[in-house]
């Protein structure tokens, strides 16, 4: 409620004030306007009067001088002893004309003593005047003074006439008659023109005695008895001396003044109408009520603006207040800490800046450095926090106020209570001697950026370190980045190729085809793939794979992406490849014997033209077919086992015979397996077959002949038995002793198994190359067959001399063999026997040295066993 009547009271107050002023204004001006109208009306009230006097004079005067007529008349009469006419007197030129105009003809009579008119002009005259009151006055006052009477309206002539009489005297003196005129009081108002009254005014002459007037508007002559005057009493309407018309005798409003004519009972009266007498004051009041009415309406207009101005005002401040009280909340639970400080000076000249003092501060900014608000209010940055003095901030705060120039930065601070908090945005904007400081905690942004921006430069290092060369377009297919590798491979740099430059880079033959199915891309948006020529500033040629594939994100193109891929040496590679496949096709294909390529599911991959042709005799296609279908179950079978063992690893040679056919064939059959990449599985394995049917045939003819074992180039077995034989006889025909070792490799089973067969070949002519290193030129050292080694020393001297050549050789043996980069330990165990002259044939001496080999084996292997200790002499050794 009191809300309500403030509201009212702010509403009203203005317009009750236009009020009141309009009020007072008007109040003003009709007083001023009455004041006027009195003042304008008494100056018309004595203008009349003034007009009044005028009139009374010029009566005054006509009367006086009526008055002489008389007394003139009544000498000249005394002197001609009564015998003075009327007509003698106021014939023209004579004494009456010297004293009144003749033009009046005033009605004149003389009567005699007996009251009967005896002479008369001008007018009527009653014969008989005895009985009149001014005649029985003349009879009886001898004096010589005139009466001035205005006797009622002669019942005949109906005029009012003014009367004026004087005693005539006989020369004794003794009344002789009297003299009388008669005087129309429409003679006084007559000369109405000399007065200037304004037309409509009233001239008018009263009698006191009566109350006959007698008066003149205009041309015309009113006579009438019935016109009443009183006199106004001055008051503050009325001014004095105004006569009042108690009737109105016309139309016209008058103001009258008068003048009393006491001798003649006469009242002079001229009444000016009261509009002429008014006008100037009507044209004032006019005035005054225009101009009113002008202020009146500025008045209002001023108020209104006023009122409209004061809601705007009051709209406006409330607005301000609002957002006063908007900031404060705003400055409150903003995520900024904002405080003012205000600078604290040195006393003295300088007035240097020494410190600030808090003056305000919001609560976040109190927590930021670790207070609530109130604590800290109006103290002083040194007693706070003084690290804003050691770290300079006191200096920027003023900077900032000396200089006038706001400043912002980010900054990395480490001194606040909550040390989560250390990268903040200030602000310093001077204010009024101080500083507002604006501060946010942006150290959440600050790791953000710090963690995009590393990962920014990682992803540059990853890009710059990819050997894939990686160019980024916008959408419409300008070039806006290239990583490192792009510009080694197209021998761009990277700011040739921003924009469309890069283009510059692919090989003129190409870029047609480029241009055209980028085109194509941006409208299918399909990813385009293909191999280019890019043309490096010196002329080199790099053949490039080439992919590019568009950015698409809601149905919309921003951009693509695409890589660089220099193939110049897996082209190089893959043409090499392809040349040598095709040189090895052709010399598989020239080859007689049948090569082909067998994947571990025993499917035909690749195989040469004999192969064809051996396998299209019986009509059957290999490429892309089995072993079991190529072949048939029978040869399968047989060769079964063969394959296992290549897909176990193991290189084979092995011999087939082929009954198929009429004729018998035998095929020698090398199976090679193929390790994958990474040497850990066989995929496949290679095959190569050869009709050795003739070799065979002459190869056995001649190993029958030969005594060479063919894979060490020892003796065979053959050639041994045949040593051992001839050595035998010669040592029992000599008597001297010889001997004989049988050795066997160990574990040489394994060596196969684990590194295959070649590597187990090449271990046998290694074994067989350090034997022969180790023993005398004169023994004859042979392969018996598989790891089986003998050696045949047909001259010894001691039993001791071979026990240490024993040693020897499995010393020898226990150093480790390098194949080819294949190193293999093995050991040796032998059998040692002597022979003289022993009845034995080759076979059991042989046999002997085989158990003593059987001995050293069993004895843990890597030894020799010898015996006998000597050889029993027979009989017939003499
Ligand atoms: P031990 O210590 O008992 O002698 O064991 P070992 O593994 O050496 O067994 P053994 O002497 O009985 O095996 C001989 C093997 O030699 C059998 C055979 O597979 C292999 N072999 C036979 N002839 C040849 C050949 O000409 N070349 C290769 N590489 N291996 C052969
Ligand atoms: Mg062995």
């Amino acid at each position: 409620m009191p809300e309500f009547l403030r509201r009212l009271y702010r509403a009203i107050l203005l317009p009750a004030f236009g009020v009141a002023l309009l009020a007072f204004m008007w109040a003003a001006v009709a007083y001023q306007v009455r004041q006027e109208k009195m003042t304008a009306r008494h100056e018309a009230v004595l203008h009349s009067q003034s007009l009044s006097r005028t009139l009374a004079e010029h009566t005054n005067h006509l009367l006086r001088q009526t008055d002489h007529a008389t007394q003139l008349f009544k000498l000249k009469y005394e002197e001609t002893d009564g015998r003075l006419r009327l007509a003698e007197f106021a014939r023209k030129n004579g004494l009456l004309d010297s004293l009144l105009p003749t033009k009046l003809d005033l009605p004149m009579a003389i009567l005699n003593h007996e009251g009967l008119v005896i002479d008369s002009m001008n007018g009527y005259f009653a014969p008989d005047l005895k009985q009149t009151a001014f005649f029985k006055s003349h009879i009886t006052n001898p004096a010589d003074v005139s009466l001035v009477s205005t006797p009622v309206v002669d019942s005949r002539t109906k005029k009012w006439q003014i009367q004026i009489s004087r005693r005539l005297n006989n020369p004794n003196g003794s009344f002789a008659g009297v003299i009388l005129v008669m005087m129309d009081p429409a003679y006084f108002v007559e000369d109405y023109d000399r007065l200037n009254v304004e037309p409509g005014g009233a001239v008018m002459l009263l009698s006191r005695e009566n109350g006959m007037s007698s008066a003149r508007i205009d041309d015309q002559i009113i006579i009438s008895d019935s016109i009443d005057f009183s006199v106004a009493q001055a008051s503050s309407t009325q001014p004095a001396d105004e006569l009042l018309l108690k009737r109105p005798f016309d139309a016209i409003d008058r103001v009258y003044g008068y003048t009393e004519m006491p001798r003649y009972l006469l009242m002079a009266v001229v009444g000016i109408p009261s509009d002429a007498a008014m006008t100037r004051f009507d044209r004032r009041r006019s005035t005054y009520y225009g101009a009113t009415l002008v202020a009146s309406a500025l008045v209002l207009l001023f108020v209104y603006l006023l009122v409209q101005q004061a809601h705007r005002l009051r709209r406006t401040a409330s607005m301000v207040i609002e957002a006063q009280l908007m900031l404060r909340a705003a400055a409150d639970a903003s995520l900024d800490a904002v405080y003012l400080l205000k600078a604290c000076r040195m006393r003295g000249a300088h007035r240097e800046i020494l410190d600030f003092t808090i003056a305000d501060l919001n609560e976040r900014a109190a927590q930021l450095i670790g207070f609530r608000s109130e604590q800290i209010k109006g103290k002083r940055l040194i007693e706070v926090m003084p690290e804003l003095h050691s770290e300079g901030f006191v200096d920027k705060f003023r900077h900032v106020l000396e200089s006038r120039q706001p400043t912002q930065e980010e900054i990395e601070v480490n001194f606040l209570p909550n040390r989560d908090v250390h990268w903040l945005h200030h602000q310093i904007v001077p204010i009024t001697d101080g500083v507002a400081v604006n501060v946010r905690d942006i150290t959440s942004r600050k790791e953000t950026e710090l963690a995009m921006r590393k990962n920014q430069a990682e992803l540059a290092a990853v890009n710059d370190a990819s050997p894939l060369g990686l160019i980024r377009a916008d959408a419409t297919g300008h070039c806006t980045y290239v990583n490192r590798t792009f510009e080694l491979i197209t021998g761009v740099s990277r700011d040739e190729a921003l924009g469309d430059a890069w283009m510059r880079a692919v090989h003129p033959h190409d870029r047609a085809v480029l241009k055209a199915a980028l085109k194509h891309m941006a409208q299918t948006r399909a990813p385009y793939q293909d191999t280019l020529r890019c043309v490096h500033p010196d002329g080199m040629i790099v053949w490039v794979s080439f992919k590019i594939a568009a950015m698409v994100v809601d149905g919309k193109v921003y951009g693509y992406v695409g890589t660089v891929d220099d193939i110049t040496h897996v082209r190089k590679s893959v043409m090499a490849l392809r040349e040598s496949e095709a040189r090895l096709r052709t010399i598989a294909d020239t080859l007689p014997a049948m090569v082909a390529y067998i994947d571990a599911e025993q499917v035909y991959r690749f195989h040469n033209l004999a192969y064809e042709r051996e396998f299209n005799r019986t009509g059957t296609t290999v490429l892309g077919r089995t072993i079991l279908e190529t072949m048939g179950p029978e040869r399968h079978a047989f060769l079964e086992p063969y394959v296992q063992r290549v897909l176990a690893g193991e290189t084979l040679t092995f011999e087939e015979d082929d009954t198929s056919d009429t004729t018998e064939r035998t095929f020698e059959v090398v199976y090679i397996p193929q390790m994958d990449e990474e040497s850990t599985k066989v995929i496949g394995f290679h095959v190569m077959r050869q009709d050795i049917s003739s070799q065979k045939r002459e190869k056995l003819r001649l190993l029958r002949l030969s005594q060479v074992d063919a894979l060490t180039g020892l003796t065979n077995r053959a050639g041994f038995l045949q040593k051992l034989h001839d050595a035998m006889i010669g040592a029992r025909a000599n008597g001297n002793l010889m001997a004989v070792m049988y050795m066997d490799i160990d574990r040489f089973k394994p060596v196969n198994d684990t590194y295959g067969h070649g590597v187990g070949d090449a271990l046998l002519k290694a074994f067989s190359a350090r034997l022969t290193h180790t023993m005398r030129a004169s023994d004859t050292i042979a392969r018996l067959g598989g790891d089986e080694f003998t050696i045949v020393m047909d001259r010894i001297h001691r039993i001791d001399d071979a026990s240490a050549l024993a040693a020897k050789i499995v010393a020898a043996m226990q150093t480790e063999f390098d194949l080819d980069g294949t190193v293999v330990s093995i050991s040796t165990s032998i059998g040692l026997t002597f022979y003289r002259d022993e009845e034995l044939s080759p076979a059991e001496l042989l046999n002997r040295a085989d158990v003593l080999l059987y001995e050293a084996k069993q004895a843990g292997r890597n030894t020799f066993r010898s015996g006998p200790a000597i050889p029993p002499p027979t009989s017939n050794a003499a």
